[in-house]
């Protein structure tokens, strides 16, 4: 049955394979998106409303404008460091932001979200691969803004209804293998983009932000999940909220840990480039440890994850940075 679907952040990294995953499997995005980091050219030939979840009226004017089976969500400020440093950015544009879409969604009577959530939420956790019953102490505001959100989509589901699938993704990574759209951000903070552009010689090398965490090799370790997979995700989480009711919770990642030198190993290997590297102090806000227990989300989804192999997921991006005139 496809369903028309509005997808705000519809033009950013995840979005925009989204926008693509939603039109392969026959349903009909549109996409609402400020641009303010997001691609137009990176959604094809989805219908586009350019606007800002702050603007309750342009809100207002898309649930106007059409009928929507279902909503995902994925506009956010998304980087922890920056989080630290401007925390109201986070609460108003992540917070605030989606109680105006929570209205306007109750206001046109559109009751299913898809909501992108964050293993940030669950701050620092002692286990060495977490569920999600783990409790949930975040330990940084990008963390908090989600955590709040999540809080919310329970209470709209108590009080009106609202279904709705919040999906805590680990690190997304990779790019679709048909091309023509990848993470690019500007500056760029993420990891593995960031090994990428200096295999390319496109920044001054990899800054290996602390090597002295308490993990096998001192650096970070990080559970890293295809940007396809995250899409067949939300796919199965549109069909989940036909047949229960509730807001769900699911965690979205391999079960796999990687530090951050295993992932510069595994970009030189793939890249066949001697990456520069140094090592710097630690970035504020980062959890030593984030790896998935997924098996909710195998169970009741009836998700499994394509892409297992990080030399392969680190090919999908290589093959799109590559590729890209800067
Ligand atoms: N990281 C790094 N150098 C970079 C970017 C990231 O050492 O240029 C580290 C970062 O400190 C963290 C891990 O890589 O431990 C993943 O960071 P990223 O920003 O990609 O994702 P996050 O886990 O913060 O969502």
């Amino acid at each position: 049955q496809p369903q028309k679907v509005l997808v705000c952040g519809g033009a950013g990294y995840i979005g925009s394979h989204m926008v693509r995953a939603l039109m392969r499997a026959g349903h009909l995005p549109v996409v609402f998106d400020n641009l303010s980091t997001g691609h137009l050219e990176s959604i094809g030939q989805a219908e586009f409303v350019r606007g800002d979840l702050l603007d309750m009226q342009a809100l207002r004017r898309v649930f106007g404008e059409y009928c929507f089976d279902a909503v995902m969500h994925f506009s956010a400020k998304s980087l922890v460091g920056e989080s630290v440093v401007h925390p109201a950015l986070y609460y108003t544009n992540n917070v605030t932001g989606t109680c105006n879409l929570l209205e306007a969604m109750r206001e046109s009577g559109v009751g299913r979200l898809v909501f992108s959530s964050t293993a940030a939420v669950y701050g620092d956790p002692q286990a060495p691969v977490i569920a999600e019953d783990h409790p949930c102490l975040p330990v940084n505001p990008y963390g908090r803004s989600k955590l709040m959100v999540e809080t919310m989509l329970a209470d709209h589901a108590a009080a009106y209804g609202l279904r709705s699938v919040s999906l805590r993704y680990f690190n997304a990574a990779g790019a679709d293998e048909d091309g023509g759209i990848g993470e690019a951000h500007s500056p760029e903070t993420h990891l593995l983009p960031n090994v990428l552009l200096a295999a390319l010689g496109r920044n001054d090398g990899l800054k290996i932000f602390g090597d002295d965490y308490t993990t096998p090799d001192g650096t970070c370790v990080r559970d890293y999940i295809h940007v396809t997979d995250l899409c067949s995700a939300h796919l199965a989480a549109l069909e989940y909220m036909t047949l229960h009711a509730g807001a769900a919770v699911f965690n979205l990642g391999n079960g796999n840990g990687f530090s951050v030198r295993e992932i510069l190993d595994a970009a030189c290997r793939v890249t066949g480039v001697d990456i520069p590297f140094t090592v710097e102090g630690r970035r504020a806000g980062d959890p030593p440890m984030l790896v998935a227990d997924a098996a909710r989300a195998r169970t009741a989804l009836g998700w499994t994850p394509v892409y297992t192999d990080i030399d392969r997921i680190i090919e999908t991006a290589w093959r799109w940075h590559s590729d890209q005139r800067y």
